[in-house]
């Protein structure tokens, strides 16, 4: 069996590993367009790599199709398997990293993995066409499949080699591609927020449609001069992609002192909160717990850690694979599956590699 997958990111690497370590007789090919394997991995969880979370999966992606994936092959079995391979972990809060908090630590054993099976790589190499035949040309060399797995990732962090640039090659195929957009990103605001810019705050977020709380998160705010962004205000990001949210009836409110019950009075903004923020509030008349922020846009896809969209699940069948072109099969982000922050990204390329590995 002769396997090719397109794209040597977290889902690609994982997929042909785990396919050799179960059928050592397949012949498995990765093909990078970026001239090294894994380059987005060293980047991860702020060069951390948080790459699995023991909190529930329910709700933390946009659809439950990914869920019973997700729980064949969940964090412990994820850690299990990093511990196999020398990846021991750390967990703070819910949260696993490499005992190293080192990103590169992951992307090392995995590339040892990959030396040591002895799996095909072919660097500089971005695929932009095949054929029903599972044939391949790149830099003027043709190469046949029994299998192509598509593991391209999304649209997001171009720097990383993920352009979005095969959708138009599956489009061409004929696959429905769900809408692209920005998610886990920092959100422009309407409101002049230019002089807060670099201010932080802890504080209860609210996620609203037509005035009507849609979600909440405790979490830190991190104004930029015209933006909201940081951990809690990416998952308010992931959130409006999730729920669909038009952009002229989303806002977000912002809880400054979620803790103190009472009513205060603006003399005592002060007394709670930095100087800068305190003062913007008072200056135009907004109440410490109900600061509303109307949404205007996302940051571009450069800026953002996940895109939503993508491939469209009623391409699928549940082991992953085309329903229209045998022996085709898509795994990660390429597919319109994305989560909120926390390792649940890396979770489902792991768990969807895992997921081809064993149906093939
Ligand atoms: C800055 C940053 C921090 C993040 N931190 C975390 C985190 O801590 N935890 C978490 O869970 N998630 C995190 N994510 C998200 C996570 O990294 C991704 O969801 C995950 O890497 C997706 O895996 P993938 O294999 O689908 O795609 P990717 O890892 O993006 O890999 C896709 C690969 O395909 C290659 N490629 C694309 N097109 C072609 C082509 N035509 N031909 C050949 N190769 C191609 C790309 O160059 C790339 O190497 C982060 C993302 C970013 C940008």
């Amino acid at each position: 069996m002769k396997i090719g997958i397109i794209g040597g990111g977290a889902s690609g690497v994982f997929a042909a590993i785990r396919i050799k370590e179960l059928h050592p007789n397949y012949d498995v090919t990765i093909f990078e367009r970026n001239d090294k394997l894994l380059k987005k991995i060293y980047a991860t969880g702020n060069g951390r790599c948080n790459f699995a979370n023991s909190n529930s999966i329910e709700g933390a992606y946009n659809n439950d199709f990914a869920l019973p994936i997700l729980k064949d092959f969940d964090y412990l079995a994820i850690d299990k398997y990093f511990d196999s391979i020398g990846i021991k972990s750390r967990k703070l809060d819910n949260l696993y990293y490499p005992y190293s908090l080192s990103a590169a630590t992951v992307a090392e054993k995995f590339l040892k993995r990959i030396n040591v099976l002895k799996i095909k790589f072919v660097l500089n190499a971005k695929i932009d066409n095949y054929t029903k035949n599972k044939e391949i040309t790149v830099n003027d060399t043709k190469y046949t499949f029994d299998m192509l797995i598509f593991a391209c990732g999304g649209k997001s962090s171009s720097q990383f080699g993920t352009d979005g640039n095969v959708y138009s090659l599956l489009e061409e195929h004929g696959y429905k591609i769900e809408k692209l957009s920005p998610s886990l990103c920092p959100i422009k605001v309407k409101e002049n927020v230019n002089k807060l810019d670099g201010v932080r705050a802890k504080a209860k977020v609210y996620l609203l449609s037509n005035g009507k709380e849609v979600y909440n998160e405790v979490g830190e705010v991190q104004f930029r001069s015209d933006a909201l962004s940081g951990i809690v205000i990416f998952n308010i990001a992931f959130m409006i992609n999730k729920f669909n949210l038009q952009a002229n009836t989303t806002s977000i409110k912002i809880d400054f002192v979620p803790e103190v019950d009472k009513r205060i009075n603006k003399e005592e903004y002060n007394s709670y909160l930095n100087e800068k923020l305190s003062s913007y509030l008072v200056k135009n008349n907004i109440d410490i717990h109900n600061a509303i922020f109307a949404f205007k846009s996302f940051y571009t896809f450069d800026i953002s850690h996940v895109s939503s969209g993508g491939v469209s699940l009623d391409e699928i069948s549940t082991n992953l694979e085309s329903k229209k072109e045998k022996g085709i099969y898509f795994i990660g982000e390429v597919l319109d599956i994305d989560a909120k922050c926390g390792g649940y990204n890396l979770m489902w390329a792991f768990a969807s590699a895992e997921k081809v590995a064993k149906s093939i």
